[in-house]
C-alpha cells in the first residue's frame, strides 16, 4: 500500500506545546506553514499558532475520531500536506495512538514532531528542577482517575510511595482526591505542592501550597481547568546538595577536577 509519494509526505503529528506561540520547534513550525490542511485541538492549542497559515483548518473538538479520520484521508488522497496538531507534546495524553492504528489500517504513514509538555512548562514556570540532587531523581507523569480509568497499580496513592516529582494530568478539577491519594500514599502533610494553569498563556496563574492547605487554595482561586499539578520535595525552598557534575572536585570525562 505504502508508495514513494506517501513517505515522502506523511500525516504530521506536532507538538504545539503548552500556549506560548514561541515555544513549538523550528520545525513544527516550518510544518504549520507549508501545511494544506490542519486539524488542531481547539479547546487547548493557542489560535494565535494558526496565524497567518495558508492552510484549510480544522478544530477537532467538534469531531469524532472517524470524521478526524476522514478528513485526513481525503486530503491525503489528494497529496496534501497534512498536520494534526497537538497541545504540548503528542506523546503524553495525546490520543495519537488511536489515530495511528486508523492510519496503519489505511496505509498512511506519519510522523511525529514533538512538542514542549505543559508539565515542563509548569515546572518552568515555578523556576523548580525536578531532579533534585539527594533529594530525587524521578517523575512521574500522570493522572487522577476519571471518566479515563488508571490501572490500579498506578493510582496516586500507590506512586505516593515513591516519593519522587510528581507531574499530575488532567486533575485540578479533583483537586481534594489527589490531595488525599498522595497522603493515604506517604507524602507528609508538609510536602510543597503547586498549580498552574494555563503555563506561558498570557492569563497564566500559579498557587503554591502544601498538601495541607493546596485544596483550599485552589478552591478559593479562579483556577478551574488546564492546569497542571506539580508535587514533591523538590519543590520545597532552601538549599540543597551540590550536584557531582559542576563540583570542582569531580572529574569526568569533559573536565579534569581543579
Ligand atoms: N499533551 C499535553 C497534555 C494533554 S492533556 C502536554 O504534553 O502538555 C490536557 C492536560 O494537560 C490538561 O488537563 C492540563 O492538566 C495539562 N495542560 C495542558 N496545557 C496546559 C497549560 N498550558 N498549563 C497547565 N496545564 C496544561
Amino acid at each position: 500500500m505504502k508508495n514513494m509519494a506517501d513517505m515522502e509526505n506523511p500525516v504530521r503529528f506536532i507538538g504545539a506545546g503548552p500556549g506560548d506561540p514561541e515555544l513549538i520547534t523550528l520545525k513544527g513550525r516550518r510544518a504549520l506553514d507549508e501545511a494544506d490542511l490542519i486539524i488542531f485541538a481547539g479547546s487547548l492549542v493557542n489560535p494565535a499558532l494558526l496565524a497567518g497559515v495558508q492552510a484549510r483548518i480544522f478544530d477537532s473538538a467538534g469531531m469524532n475520531l472517524d470524521e478526524i479520520i476522514e478528513v485526513i484521508a481525503r486530503a491525503h488522497g489528494r497529496g496534501e500536506r497534512i498536520v494534526r496538531l497537538h497541545t504540548g507534546d503528542p506523546a503524553i495524553y495525546g490520543a495519537i495512538r488511536e489515530q495511528m492504528q486508523r492510519l496503519d489500517d489505511l496505509g498512511i504513514s506519519y510522523a511525529v514532531i514533538p512538542g514542549v509538555s505543559s508539565a515542563l512548562a509548569s515546572a518552568a514556570a515555578l523556576n523548580v528542577e525536578l531532579t533534585v540532587p539527594e533529594v530525587t531523581q524521578t517523575v512521574i507523569f500522570t493522572r487522577q482517575s476519571g471518566r479515563t480509568p488508571v490501572p490500579e497499580a498506578e493510582s496516586l496513592r500507590r506512586l505516593a510511595a515513591i516519593g519522587g516529582s510528581m507531574c499530575i494530568f488532567l486533575s485540578v478539577s479533583m483537586i481534594e482526591k489527589v490531595v488525599a491519594e498522595l497522603t493515604a500514599g506517604g507524602y507528609p502533610e508538609d510536602t510543597p505542592i503547586a498549580v498552574v494553569e494555563k503555563a506561558t498563556w498570557p492569563d497564566q496563574q500559579v498557587v503554591r501550597g502544601t498538601l495541607f492547605d493546596i485544596a483550599a487554595k485552589v478552591k478559593a482561586s479562579a483556577i478551574r481547568k488546564t492546569a497542571m499539578i506539580l508535587v514533591g520535595r523538590a519543590l520545597a525552598e532552601g538549599k540543597t546538595a551540590e550536584s557531582k557534575l559542576y563540583d570542582a572536585g569531580f572529574s569526568h570525562e569533559y573536565r579534569r577536577k581543579a
